[in-house]
């Protein structure tokens, strides 16, 4: 980075007044410009910085290496309530366009790019895009009391494609010389989303009826569940991502033996020893190992991808809840422009 962008970061994260934490920490934002591996505008490409990976993985399938893509959420950490690391204010400062899911998943992101975003760039916000607000969900990990709606619009791959439009038109009106190439990726992506929402619906289908209920821990499937047909009876995890108390997992219990519950979901972010002693006491089977915002592989791998991350749920699910798995198994989940060795996405 040339040394006078540098200095000019500097003075607007002291003019914005931001946590006294980053002021303090001057000396190793410095050290992160010259060494991070935040993006660079020197080959003239786009520079856009995303937060959790399902989104920074639907960019990618629009906009390949046509554009200098980081995504900031580390994969496998709470992406409700991460905090970003000083390094991340000079990624968000260097950004032409960022990409938040919203509906209040990223905060303090949110706040951070709001303080130190250059002349020009946009923040916005996908989930406000897609979703009216008489159509935000609330529940018990995400009570209406608290204000904020549950924020997992990624899972209804209907949302996911809306997304994924949305974020076309903004690359479009940022980097009008690439249009022909973003509109046959999100043309190519559409046709991927529309089978991908096709498979999901027929592996659904195949669960028994009485079967197609979910408790999950995390609570990730709000939006999914009414597209699909099944029914979210709980989710364990309380409004501040601590366990839930001894009375509320006694009550657990009591539900799933009282509604015959098959299975109980863990979460591959959230590894939770409550769950195995609920599966215990109640004799549902439990499975630990659904996701919502980690995908799986490891980046280049083709399996890294938002459509991989569906596919990995859904076969699950159908194992755990006497479906056929083989309905999806074989899904392609390969990105559009290929494997993503070129998006800096933190592990
Ligand atoms: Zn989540």
């Amino acid at each position: 980075m040339p040394k006078n962008q540098s200095h000019l970061i500097v003075r607007r994260l002291i003019i914005n007044r931001i946590q006294p934490i980053y002021v303090l920490l001057l000396a190793v934002l410095l050290l992160a410009a010259c060494a991070s591996t935040a993006p660079t505008a020197v080959d003239g490409k786009l520079i856009v910085v995303s937060t959790v990976s399902p989104i920074t993985n639907i960019i990618y399938n629009i906009s390949g290496d046509h554009i200098n893509l980081t995504g900031i959420v580390p994969e496998g950490v709470n992406s409700h309530t991460f905090e970003p690391a000083p390094s991340d204010a000079i990624k968000l400062a260097q950004a032409d366009l960022i990409f938040v899911n919203g509906l209040s998943l990223e905060e303090p992101t949110v706040k951070l790019a709001e303080a130190n975003k250059k002349d020009g760039a946009e923040i916005i916000a996908l989930g406000e895009q897609t979703i009216t607000p008489d159509e935000y969900m609330y529940d018990f990990s995400f009570p209406k009391e608290a204000g904020s709606p549950n924020p997992h619009l990624w899972p209804n791959a209907i949302y996911a494609l809306r997304y994924a439009e949305i974020i076309r038109d903004n690359l479009i009106r940022r980097d009008s010389a690439n249009a022909d190439y973003y509109n046959q990726n999100y043309d190519a992506f559409k046709v991927r989303i529309e089978a991908l929402d096709k498979a999901i619906q027929d592996t659904i289908n195949s669960i028994p009826e009485q079967n197609r209920r979910l408790l999950t821990y995390h609570d990730s499937f709000a939006y999914f569940a009414p597209r699909y047909g099944m029914t979210v009876i709980g989710a364990i995890q309380p409004s501040d991502f601590a366990e839930p108390s001894a009375k509320d997992v006694a009550n657990l219990i009591t539900q799933i033996k009282e509604e015959k519950v098959p299975a109980i979901f863990g979460s591959e972010v959230f590894p939770s020893p409550i769950l195995e002693q609920i599966a215990k006491e109640s004799g549902a089977k439990y499975v630990s190992d659904l996701r919502d915002d980690d995908l799986p592989g490891a980046p280049g791998e083709a399996r890294h991808s938002y459509l991989g991350l569906m596919v990995e749920d859904l076969r699950i699910m159908a194992e755990a809840l006497g479906g056929d798995p083989s309905l999806i198994a074989d899904f392609d989940v390969s990105n559009v422009p290929g494997t993503d060795n070129q998006v800096i996405q933190p592990q």
